[in-house]
């Protein structure tokens, strides 16, 4: 295996969920066996539910005539999404969005659009996964998928929704976690999924720049969110718990801080290895690090580096 781009390799690895699909997870999820996951459903009122499994978290909006969900996880765990939806409600899925090309929020499109749901995404990330996607960051192939398993429906800088009473708004950011976010804000329940662009658990967001994400960008999604929330905004992540407004406000000024501080290590003509030694994250980490994080501080100075420089990951393996 070629050493990767980064050094987050060590606590986060990719596993090959299905022939066609790879899902990268945190470091929580190494060598997890799916049979054993658990998904956690936390109603979030007003018909929008959580289903949280440690990764690609999905949330569904459970609306008259059918269900809308967000994200459908990996292959192996189309079934426990499928049997956790049936707890809520009998109505079948009519409308998947897919928040961004990473395979824990699109492994199981065909499994979980079968019974006849559109897939409604950004055309970015249908073109990904049409495709198929070379991940530098993880030195991983996620190979084309199926037909069957693209979006139906593609826009480029937003689209609104109307689902039985809710008022669903997605927004693409530009070059953000990925080149292909969408944020997903429910105005009635109030809640907004991040699409990777706030970190789960309070945690450090991560910038996947082999996926055209990056520093700028993810400061702009958040900036984005902080314009749609409000003191009671429950923003979901990829995992963990849905942060607060005052968590997202807390990133996105840490982030803009970090911002400046590794964009000064440049001007000052710093080498990546010497911006890390410096440790510009120093103060930030006993907030934004957690255990089980695959984002440290050092990995954090390493991706706003050379995302700042315009570093242009491997795009083959
Ligand atoms: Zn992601």
């Amino acid at each position: 295996m070629k050493r990767p781009l980064l050094a987050v390799a060590a606590t986060h690895v990719c596993v090959a969920a299905t022939v066609s699909a790879l899902s990268c997870l945190p470091a929580a999820a190494q060598g997890i066996d799916y049979s054993t996951l658990e998904i956690r459903t936390t109603d979030l009122g007003h018909g929008v539910y959580l289903l949280g499994w440690r990764g690609g978290d999905s949330l569904i909006l459970v609306g008259d005539h059918g269900v809308l969900l967000v994200d459908t996880s990996v292959a192996a765990m189309g079934d426990k999404i499928k049997a956790a939806i049936a707890k809520v409600t009998d109505k079948p899925i009519t409308l998947i969005i897919n928040t961004h090309a990473h395979a824990d929020h699109f492994g199981a499109n065909e499994a979980l659009a079968k019974g006849g749901a559109s897939i409604v995404a950004h055309e970015n990330l249908r073109e990904r996964m049409a495709k198929g996607q070379y991940l530098a960051a993880f030195n991983q192939t996620i190979p084309p998928s199926p037909p069957a398993a693209l979006p139906t429906l593609t826009y480029t800088d937003a689209m609104t929704l109307h689902f039985d009473g809710e008022t669903v708004q997605l927004f693409h950011p530009l070059n953000a976690h990925t080149d292909n976010d969408t944020l997903v804000h429910f105005k009635r329940a109030n809640v907004i999924h991040a699409s990777g662009t706030i970190g789960g658990d309070g945690g450090y967001p991560f910038f996947d720049m082999s996926s055209g994400g990056s520093l700028a960008g993810i400061i702009v999604a958040e900036d984005k969110m902080l314009s749609l929330a409000d003191v009671k905004t429950r923003i979901v992540a990829d995992e963990g718990e849905p942060a607060s407004t005052e968590t997202l406000k807390a990133s996105r000024d840490m982030l803009v801080t970090l911002r400046a501080r590794v964009k000064k290590l440049i001007d000052d003509g710093k080498s990546e290895d010497e911006a890390v030694a410096s440790k510009p994250t120093k103060d930030f980490d006993a907030k934004w690090v957690h255990q089980g994080n695959f984002v440290t501080g050092d990995t954090m100075t390493r991706l706003a580096y050379q995302s700042l420089k315009g570093v242009r990951p491997r795009t083959t393996p």
